[in-house]
C-alpha cells in the first residue's frame, strides 16, 4: 500500500504511475477522491456469467429448462453487475450447457455493445462420458449434459482441439466428480489421459484447469499438468506442498461451499456448523501453512453476481491475511492465470483497469464492496 500516488493513463493503458515526479500534459482530466483506496481492477478467478443462484433455480433445470436465449440475457445482465463490483476481469470457466455463449458474449463485451469484465473463458468444459449432470438417475433417459462428454482418450484430444477452435481461452476439465448412482466423488480420467489435454492446450499457448475435490482426482490433475486446482476440498497439507512443487496454484472457492450449505438449511451464526464448512476451514488453513499460491474464486454464479466480494471476506474469516486476499485477487490471480504482464498490477505499460473503494481494505476486507469508481482499459464504468 501507498499514499500519496498518481496514475496517468493514456488509451487503454497505464503510462505512469508512483509519486508525483511526471509532468501531466496540459488536456489531463484528473480524477481524484478523498478518503478512498486505489487498486488494480479485481480479477474473479472462478465464475460461471452463465449460471444464477441455485436457490432461485436448482441447477439441473436451468440447464435443462432455460433456453439459450434466456441464459444469455441473464450472462449480459450478470456480466455489467460483476463489472460494477470492481471486477475488470473474470475467469469464466464454464457455460454449463450453454455451449460456446461464453465466448460470444466476450466478443460483445469487447466490442463495447455491453458493459461487462474482460473474459478469460473456458466454454464447455470436458468431463468424463457417464459421470456429469443433469442426472436424474432413471437409466432410461439420456439428458442434454452440462459439459461436453468424452469417452476415450481420442475424444479428449478432439474435444480440446474444438474447444480451442471455438473460442476457449483455456481448457477446464473435470478430475472427478460425484459419479455413480451413491453420489460420492470419484476419479473421472485417467493421469495419462489429463497428460493429453494439457499437451494439446499448452501446444496453442493454453493453460488447463481442473475441477478436482478428491486428494486422488487433485493428484491426477497435478501429475496431468493442470495450471490450477478448482475446489480441492479434500486436500491436506502433502498435496498442497505437491502443489506448491509443480507450480499449481489452489482456486478454493469458499463462498460456493457457503452458499449450498446454506440453501439446504444451514443458518450461518446460529445453529451447529455443517461438517464440510469445518472440514473446508481445515483445508484452507492447511493450504496456507503450505505456501501453495491460493487464488480468489469464489464459484460466483452458485451466488449471486456482483457479490464476487463474499469469496474475499470468507479467505480472511477462514485465517488468510486482508493484504494477501488482495494480492490474490489482483496480482496474484493475474499471474496465475498468465496475464501477469497485463493486469492485476498498477504500473506503466499495464491496462489501465483501475477501481476505487472507499476506505481501506487491508484494515477492513469488506471495503471492497464499496467501489465507487471503475476504469477497464480506460474506459469508465462508474463514477469519476
Ligand atoms: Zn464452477
Amino acid at each position: 500500500m501507498h499514499t500519496g500516488w498518481t496514475v496517468l493513463v493514456k488509451g487503454d493503458t497505464i503510462v505512469a504511475a508512483g509519486a508525483i515526479t511526471f509532468k501531466l500534459p496540459a488536456i489531463t482530466r484528473i480524477i481524484a477522491m478523498k478518503g478512498t483506496t486505489l487498486m488494480p481492477g479485481m480479477i474473479e478467478g472462478h465464475s460461471h456469467l452463465f449460471l444464477h443462484p441455485y436457490n432461485e433455480v436448482e441447477w439441473n433445470d436451468q440447464v435443462m429448462t432455460e433456453s439459450r436465449a434466456e441464459r444469455t440475457a441473464r450472462a449480459v445482465s450478470h456480466a455489467a453487475a460483476t463489472l460494477q463490483a470492481g471486477f475488470t476481469t473474470v475467469r469464466d470457466l464454464g457455460t454449463e450447457g450453454a455451449m460456446y455463449d461464453d465466448a460470444g458474449l466476450k466478443t460483445a463485451i469487447k466490442k463495447g455493445a455491453v458493459p461487462g469484465p474482460r473474459m478469460i473463458v473456458a466454454t464447455r468444459a470436458i468431463v468424463a462420458k457417464g459421470t456429469y449432470g443433469p442426472n436424474l438417475h432413471n437409466a432410461d433417459i439420456d439428458l442434454p449434459q452440462g459439459a461436453a462428454e468424452v469417452g476415450n482418450i481420442n475424444e479428449m484430444s478432439a474435444e480440446v482441439r474444438t474447444q480451442i477452435n471455438k473460442g476457449a481461452d483455456l481448457i477446464k476439465l473435470y478430475a472427478d466428480y460425484r459419479w455413480g448412482i451413491d453420489g460420492k466423488a470419484m476419479p473421472t480420467f485417467s493421469t495419462e489421459e489429463i497428460a493429453m489435454a494439457t499437451g494439446i492446450a499448452k501446444s496453442s499457448g493454453r493453460q488447463t484447469v481442473a475441477h478436482a475435490s478428491t486428494l486422488e482426482g487433485m493428484r491426477r490433475a497435478i501429475m496431468g499438468g493442470v495450471s490450477t486446482i478448482e475446489h480441492g476440498d479434500e486436500g491436506d497439507e502433502a498435496i498442497f506442498k505437491l502443489m506448491k512443487d509443480k507450480g499449481v496454484a489452489l482456486c478454493p472457492t469458499l463462498a460456493a461451499g457457503e452458499a449450498t450449505a446454506q440453501y439446504r438449511g444451514w443458518k450461518k451464526g446460529a445453529g451447529p456448523e455443517p461438517a464440510r464448512i469445518s472440514e473446508k476451514k481445515k483445508s484452507f488453513q492447511s493450504a496456507l501453512k503450505s505456501g501453495v499460491t491460493i487464488c480468489m474464486g469464489g464459484d460466483v454464479g452458485v451466488f449471486t453476481h456482483g457479490d464476487n466480494a463474499r469469496e474475499m471476506e470468507l479467505m480472511v474469516e477462514y485465517g488468510m491475511k486482508p493484504i494477501d486476499v488482495l494480492r490474490s485477487a489482483t496480482s496474484v490471480n493475474a499471474t496465475a492465470f498468465g496475464y501477469g504482464d497485463k493486469i492485476g498490477s498498477i504500473r506503466k505499460e499495464m491496462l489501465a483497469d483501475i477501481i476505487l473503494v472507499q476506505g481501506n481494505p487491508e484494515d477492513n476486507i469488506s471495503a471492497v464492496r464499496k467501489v465507487v469508481f471503475v476504469m477497464k482499459d480506460g474506459k469508465v464504468y462508474k463514477g469519476g
